[in-house]
């Protein structure tokens, strides 16, 4: 009698931890299930090992890293700017996530462009492949802690802005962000990283772009003097040469852009705003200035 009793409670305690279990949790997910084109998508892992599998979307194949700080799987997607609203969805390991892509919120501009700039643009397809070449860039995450604005200055213009130039009727987003400054502005890097390309081009000024590791690279562009040359180690908050005028451009600024995997990503979800006051600019210049005021 006491063993059928004892079989009893036991069954009883099976079934209702089978109804109390929780329902398992699915092994992989994304952070954030609302995106823009341009922004990534974080693909995140239950499991605290590094999973084998790969996240495809957007003919885009990535794999986990452990995440910078955290040590937990992370693996990045970039959503291009060209992508249509609607749903999408992300495929891994044979299971699929989606999520909801909103429409790009930045109004369209029209930008004229001076006979000199006009002149720069002649070089656009050549120098784009310079370019392009350099920001296929990868490796383990260089990075610790957050990414800093390259110098102080007011936004002029938002990152994913469709653009119409005149004349040649080019048609192109706005890649990165423009931050007006006076021309020889001190820009230092964005993040540690290695120095993917420095280099004089017609279309872009001088440019120097920045490989951070896992295809991230940062890049700043129409600039009057580069300080530092291909292959240089940088550390966050290094001064990387002066901001000009120098190319397509329409003024005195800085153009900051980013780029996963080749494609354009909104820097606004990589920097801190505002920095740190005494980090950035203090190795290089010594200002403390608040930004975009
Ligand atoms: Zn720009």
């Amino acid at each position: 009698m006491k063993g059928g009793l004892r079989a009893l409670a036991a069954f009883l305690f099976a079934a209702i931890s089978l109804e109390g279990a929780p329902f398992p949790a699915p092994p992989f997910y994304l952070q954030e299930t609302q995106r823009y084109p341009g922004q990534v998508l974080r693909v995140r892992a239950q499991s605290p090992s590094l999973p084998a599998e790969h996240a495809k979307a957007f003919r885009q194949e990535a794999s986990f890293f452990a995440e910078p700080g955290s040590g937990h799987p992370l693996a990045l997607l970039a959503i291009p700017l060209e992508a249509r609203p609607g749903p999408q969805r992300v495929e891994i390991g044979g299971r699929w996530l989606g999520f909801q892509l909103r429409a790009n919120p930045v109004k369209p501009q029209l930008i004229r462009l001076s006979a000199k700039a006009s002149k720069a643009a002649d070089s656009l397809p050549t120098d784009k492949k310079v370019l392009d070449k350099a920001l296929l860039t990868d490796g383990p995450p260089l990075w610790l802690g957050p990414f800093l604005p390259p110098s102080l200055g007011r936004l002029s213009t938002p990152f994913g802005a469709p653009r119409l130039y005149l004349p040649g009727e080019y048609r192109w987003f706005h890649k990165g962000m423009d931050f007006a400054m006076p021309v020889g502005t001190t820009l230092c890097a964005a993040q540690d990283g290695v120095v993917a390309l420095a280099a004089d081009l017609k279309a872009f000024g001088k440019v120097v772009v920045l490989s951070h590791g896992c295809g991230l690279s940062s890049t700043c562009m129409h600039m009057s003097r580069l300080d530092v040359k291909a292959g240089d180690k940088v550390s966050r908050g290094q001064a990387l040469g002066l901001s000009g005028s120098e190319g397509i451009s329409t003024g005195p600024h800085l153009h900051f852009q980013m780029n996963l995997r080749g494609f354009p990503v909104d820097p606004l979800e990589w920097l801190q705003f505002p920095p740190p006051g005494d980090e950035i600019h203090s190795k290089a210049t010594g200002e403390k200035k608040p930004l975009l005021k």
